[in-house]
């Protein structure tokens, strides 16, 4: 399938802070959005997930200040935010809602990153920071983790702020939870970070020890592609929590820290524990962090070409016992495997976003028209159907 050309992102970038300032750029960072092979709501439960950064990056330019004044402006949004450092204190989390929804993230990153390095807000003298993005918004692949992980590597770079990438994701975390108010794991930001060319990064959810999954799909005449529905999962929010909420009853009921603790064969024990929609969620989650270990185990030792079952039973899983898919979701996914796609699935927080199907490269075109004429027979907007390859992370440009 043809890859989306790419956008000069970088450039539109740097016009944006040529337009702020009137001068050019210090430097540009950028960082990727993500797509999560499998692994789903197992995050904040001490899981594991397979995720890998995809080519699609948020762009920022950057100059700094020695005023103490933080500025932010995105292609998304004409006007520029300032803030002086001093008062991101005050503003997060407390008074977070003065501050324009997008504009929380760049700057809860600041925030965050002061924080987590220990420097005093005057420590530090300031900057300009102008934002472009070619991530689409809100389609489960993670635009709020890039523009995270732009903002966390140009800032701990510029400020000489002495955090590796774990930090810097951890900052990610913060800022999503804290400063924005969204309540995710940690995951988008640790692909975002610690993404790599033609690999998945293989994260253990409670240690964040990170492990580099060769994926080699394109070794094996493979492609994976990505079935964005268009719908956008602004339920998301009280959806999620009380998907989060089922999770710690499940944990609750057998005294674990986590679900991560719970294995396939305490299943039997939890359903004379819990109500049946508590036990499918549980259900849900501990069959999923198997099959992230069945799917890194079947990678290691068989390739790609074999992972297609586990994507098919994950998907199950989230439609009948997490209940977090949509009717889009489920016909992309029942159109891309009778039209041959080795596998598929939902990816992401579910209530809308994308699916991803594992597909031949021969058949990956033929795939796509059969799930864009399945979405025209229910009545459901033309989805926008594209390639990801596994790219490299967050880092400096130029
Ligand atoms: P997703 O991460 O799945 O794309 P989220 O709701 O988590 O969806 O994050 C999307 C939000 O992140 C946007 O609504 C916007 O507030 C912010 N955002 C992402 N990228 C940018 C950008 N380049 N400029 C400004 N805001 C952005
Ligand atoms: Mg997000």
């Amino acid at each position: 399938m043809t890859p989306t050309p790419a956008s000069d992102t970088a450039g539109q970038a740097r016009g944006l802070f040529r337009e702020l300032t009137g001068a050019g750029p210090a430097g540009t960072w950028s960082a990727p959005g993500r797509v999560n092979l499998i692994g789903e709501h197992t995050d904040y439960n001490d899981g594991f997930v397979l995720p890998f950064a995809i080519p699609f990056r948020t762009h920022v330019a950057l100059a700094p200040r020695t005023d103490g004044i933080l500025r932010v402006v995105s292609t998304f949004d004409p006007v520029p935010v300032e803030v002086h450092l001093t008062d991101l204190d005050a503003l997060f989390p407390a008074r977070r809602d003065e501050v324009p929804e997008w504009a929380r993230y760049p700057l809860g990153i600041a925030w965050a990153l002061l924080h987590a390095s220990g420097t005093a807000a005057g420590d530090v003298g300031g900057a300009d920071l102008a934002f472009a993005s070619d991530v689409p918004v809100g389609a489960g692949l993670s635009s709020s983790a890039a523009i995270e992980g732009a903002t966390a590597t140009a800032l701990a770079d510029t400020w000489g702020l002495d955090l590796d990438r774990v930090a810097l994701a951890r900052a990610g975390r913060t800022a999503e939870n804290e400063a924005v108010g969204a309540p995710t794991g940690i995951m988008d930001q640790m692909a975002s970070m610690l993404g790599e060319a033609d690999a998945a990064i293989f994260l253990d959810c409670r240690t964040l020890a990170a492990e580099v999954v060769t994926l080699g799909f394109d070794a094996a005449g493979l492609e994976l592609i990505v079935i964005d529905t268009g719908v956008k999962h602004s339920h998301a929010t009280g959806g999620y929590g009380e998907r989060r909420a089922a999770c710690e009853r499940g944990a609750a009921a057998l005294d674990v820290a986590a679900l991560r603790d719970v294995t396939v064969a305490d299943l039997p024990r939890l359903s004379e524990r819990v109500d049946d929609v508590t036990f499918r969620r549980v259900r849900h989650v501990v069959t999923e962090n198997r099959r992230v270990l069945d799917t890194v185990e079947v990678l290691r030792d068989s390739g790609p070409t074999v992972i297609g079952d586990l994507l098919v039973a994950s998907h199950a899983s989230m439609r009948d016992d997490f209940e977090i898919s949509v009717p889009e979701l489920d016909t992309a996914v029942e159109a891309a495997l009778t039209a041959g796609a080795l596998g598929a699935r939902m990816t992401g927080g579910g209530f809308g976003g994308a699916a991803i199907a594992l597909v031949s490269r021969d058949g990956a075109d033929a795939v796509a028209e059969a799930v864009r004429t399945a979405f025209d027979e229910h009545g459901f907007a033309a989805p926008h159907i594209f390639p990801v390859t596994a790219g490299p992370g967050a880092g400096r440009d130029d």
